[in-house]
């Protein structure tokens, strides 16, 4: 397949047109001599998204996504790579579910797919799981998201044996033995409408206690969705004086707080819970100043019966994929918060270093993940466009800036807009 993209401005080169060829980026070449020539109408090239940080349901709950319905949804965002997470059912915990993974993504054929091993067994935080041969499988990262490392013994036994196998730790930051029955964030709002909280303590505390044990032992952590003020401090000081400590956070974080929740509509539930606007300014202030690594979207599609019942009861998470770039964009660089090299980094060469993907070039022979977005024009982000099987999302109606035109991984087109 032969592929020239043109009319294009192209991040971090002066040209205006990209050619690929074998899958790769490619010297020009003349254009009759092309499969196909896509006008981007002065349309943005940037490097393959990459979202180390998303529940893609399969095994185990397909009625909720499917590799295949999940990897076209990253595609429609952007991303040419994603690392699910591995509450699947079976749990990926083993080599076995690992190749599976593997398999439905290649034959979906829609985004690179690296999974995510659990770190205990099970995910029920007793004993490791076989890390080992899960990374001769193809995992990049171990976590037991969804929940955080149970205790501060067994982190410790994770990060030490992870290390071994040169594999990072990502953990979920809450502990649950403080705000097991909360559905949203503890507050005025929570006290107002009468549901009950999850205090923002639950989530520092497991933060400092991961920073705790990684600067003892030396060995890097990461933290997963990070929303508060009060670790984003603690994760900024330990960074300075040196430990080896990176964090993620998403876009929810950055554009909503727990006053949504007065709606009572669940598509503002979820793990971490939305804070306040104290909070979220916190977060915006983190990601200007280089605490946050990476902007990951936890992708959590959930059924309409999981998601349109009473808040309380409502299973927690929102869908992302579709609506992250542009969220990101919108909020952050448009305003001038960031730059689009800063995004960049949060979105595609950041998530690449810390997995040790290797991803995110843009020169010739280097593999063909980039895709194309709009971002001078407004659009309004609609839920039943969506190519996720969720319709979980917060933001239908929004309007945004920076609309996807064109995917392509691998040389491959997996995504292009309709028009
Ligand atoms: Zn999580």
């Amino acid at each position: 397949m032969r592929l020239i993209v043109k009319n294009c401005k192209v991040f971090g080169k002066d040209t205006d047109t990209i050619y690929v060829e074998d899958g790769k980026f490619a010297d020009k070449y003349d254009e009759s001599k092309a499969d196909r020539v896509f006008d981007a109408k002065g349309a943005t090239v940037l490097p393959g998204l990459i979202d180390m940080h998303v529940h893609l349901r399969e095994p185990g709950y397909e009625y909720r996504e499917t590799i295949a319905t999940g990897t076209a949804a990253a595609a429609r965002g952007g991303f040419t790579a994603v690392c699910p997470m591995p509450n699947t059912d079976p749990v990926c915990d083993n080599p076995a579910v690992v190749s599976g993974i593997l398999k439905k993504a290649q034959e979906a054929g829609k985004c690179r797919v690296y999974p995510i091993g659990a770190a205990s067994k099970g995910l029920a935080g007793k004993e490791l799981a076989e890390i080992g041969l899960m990374k001769e499988a193809g995992i990049v990262a171990v976590s037991d998201d969804g929940k955080p490392i149970a205790t501060a013994g067994l982190m410790r036994k994770v990060l030490e044996y992870a290390s071994d196998f040169d594999i990072p730790v990502l953990n979920h930051c809450e502990d649950y033995t403080i705000d097991m029955e909360g559905a949203m964030n503890e507050g005025i709002v929570s006290t107002s409408i009468g549901i009950k909280g999850i205090p923002t303590a639950s989530e520092d505390i497991m933060i400092a206690r991961d920073i705790i044990i990684a600067e003892y032992l030396g060995l890097p952590t990461h933290e997963c969705h990070v929303s508060t003020k009060g670790g984003m401090r603690m994760i900024r000081d330990a960074k300075a004086r040196g430990v080896k400590v990176t964090c993620e956070t998403c876009p929810h974080y950055f554009t909503l707080t727990d006053k949504e929740c007065e709606s009572f509509d669940s598509n503002f539930k979820m793990h971490p819970p939305l804070r306040t606007e104290e909070h979220k300014q916190a977060v915006i202030e983190a990601i200007a100043d280089g605490t946050v690594d990476c902007i990951v979207t936890d992708h959590a599609p959930h059924h309409q019966d999981e998601k349109v019942i009473e808040f309380s009861l409502a299973n927690n998470g929102i869908v992302g994929l579709e609506s992250s770039f542009a969220l990101s964009y919108t909020y952050l660089v448009k305003p001038g918060i960031i730059t689009m090299e800063r995004l960049m980094d949060l979105m595609c060469y950041n998530p690449s270093k810390l997995l040790g993907l290797g991803r995110g070039g843009m020169d010739v022979g280097d593999d063909a993940d980039f895709a194309v977005f709009d971002l001078e024009n407004e659009f309004v982000f609609d839920k039943n466009k969506m190519l996720t099987k969720g319709r979980n999302t917060p933001y239908d109606g929004w309007k945004l800036y920076g609309e996807t035109q064109l995917t392509v991984m691998g040389g491959n087109i997996t995504y292009e807009k309709l028009c």
